[in-house]
């Protein structure tokens, strides 16, 4: 082989270059031989003269970057998690195995044309356009190598919602983002569990605050939300009206008609206060048949108006105990504004006071601070 050389060399006038690998007792070596004929005067060739350059440490590290690079792509693909690369000049995903198609229902043409921002829900949708308004801007710091996990939620091919977790680490040149590649774990299964115990929790803490029988507030989170609006009013100097509404002579429908006749009234009440009021007034069961409703941004003399409409809605309710018999009755409402820097015991207290005014002046009738009404 090395004659064939010799003579292409002599034959063609030319440098003739070669790879050749080579056993010597230390080791094999690889190199690159170059021969150039010399020729006399006459044109014949009176000798070779050559040079070997050793490339041992390149073609070894060439073969490790081989090896390397086949553990990669075999990784890539097996790999128990999509993985994937994607160019934010174009905004196309440069790569994705086979397991980021497996997740999402698209196959790997229909991934490398799309952007992914296209397939993501309008809430991660959302997300990833603030991230990435950062990340150009540079305001994430982000460093090279650095990892960044978020979440997202992808519209899969079909329509269904995928959460993914996504472990991206950026590509920046010249201080520019170029790229990402990154990490996806499917996280489905875990979000709806999540969505599952929030939901339950929500549930759990709306049953603990609402009395079964009027389904309106119990008198624990009245308590509550009596000393937030009561700063709320403190803070903003915003008005803050309180009524108390007690059931005239419910003692007596009780004692006739029975107790489960009684809760029926309690129920309905419950109702008629509901509809009366507006989405940012709360109503409560405060006692036995007692009942508080919260105004907040509210004056006492348009509280007189909430406290007016649920007495003449009460009016219009027809109770009917025994068949054949209609029942009407009437509620004592006390009335008052909060006064800056009331204390909450005493403010209820002044309502209360006012209340049983009210029942002392007759039943049936509203009695605020600035006296009583009817
Ligand atoms: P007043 O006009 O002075 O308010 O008289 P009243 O009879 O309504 O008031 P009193 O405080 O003397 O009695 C309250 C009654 O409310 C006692 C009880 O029979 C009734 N009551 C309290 N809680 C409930 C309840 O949960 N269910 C039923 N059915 N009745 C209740
Ligand atoms: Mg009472
Ligand atoms: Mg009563």
């Amino acid at each position: 082989m090395v004659l064939g050389k010799y003579r292409q060399a002599i034959a063609e006038n030319t440098i003739v270059r070669w790879e050749e690998i080579s056993d010597y007792p230390t080791g094999r070596l690889t190199g690159i031989v170059s021969i150039a004929p010399i020729f006399d005067d006459k044109g014949t060739c009176t000798h070779l003269v050559g040079s070997v350059q050793d490339i041992t440490d390149r073609k070894l590290m060439e073969e490790e970057l081989r090896e390397s690079e086949e553990k990669y792509h075999e990784l890539v693909k097996y790999a128990p998690a999509g993985i994937y690369e994607y160019d934010y000049e174009t905004n196309l995903f440069t790569s994705v195995n086979d397991v980021i198609c497996e997740y999402t229902g698209y196959t790997r043409d229909e991934l490398l044309t799309t952007n992914f921002f296209n397939i993501l829900t309008e809430e991660s949708k959302k997300l990833m356009l603030a991230r990435l308004e950062k990340l150009m801007a540079n305001e994430l710091s982000i460093k090279q190598a650095e990892v960044q996990t978020v979440e997202y939620c992808i519209r899969k091919k079909g329509g269904e919602e995928l959460w993914v977790r996504l472990s991206a680490r950026y590509i920046y040149e010249s201080g520019k983002l170029k790229g990402s590649t990154g990490v996806v774990y499917n996280i489905t299964d875990r979000k709806q569990a999540e969505d599952m115990l929030k939901e339950s929790e929500k549930k759990y803490r709306e049953l603990s605050i609402i009395d079964d029988l009027s389904q309106l507030y119990n008198s624990r989170h009245f308590h509550a939300q009596i000393e937030i609006e009561i700063e709320r009013s403190n803070r903003y100097g915003q008005p803050l009206t309180l009524l108390l509404l007690d059931l005239d002579k419910f003692k007596k429908f009780n004692d006739k008609y029975g107790h489960v006749e009684g809760d029926y009234v309690l129920s309905r009440l419950g109702q008629v206060i509901k509809r009366c009021l507006r989405e940012t007034d709360s109503a409560y069961r405060y006692g036995g048949e007692e009942f508080t409703i919260m105004l907040p941004m509210t004056t006492s003399e348009e509280g007189i108006v909430t406290a007016k409409r649920i007495q003449t809605e009460l009016r219009k309710e027809a109770f009917s105990p025994v068949l054949g018999q209609e029942v009407y009755l009437t509620i004592s409402i006390g009335l008052a504004q909060y006064k800056p820097k009331e204390e909450m015991k005493a403010f209820v207290h002044r309502v209360d006071q006012l209340m049983y005014k009210g029942k002392k002046n007759g039943k049936g009738r509203i009695c605020s601070d600035d006296g009583d009404i009817q």
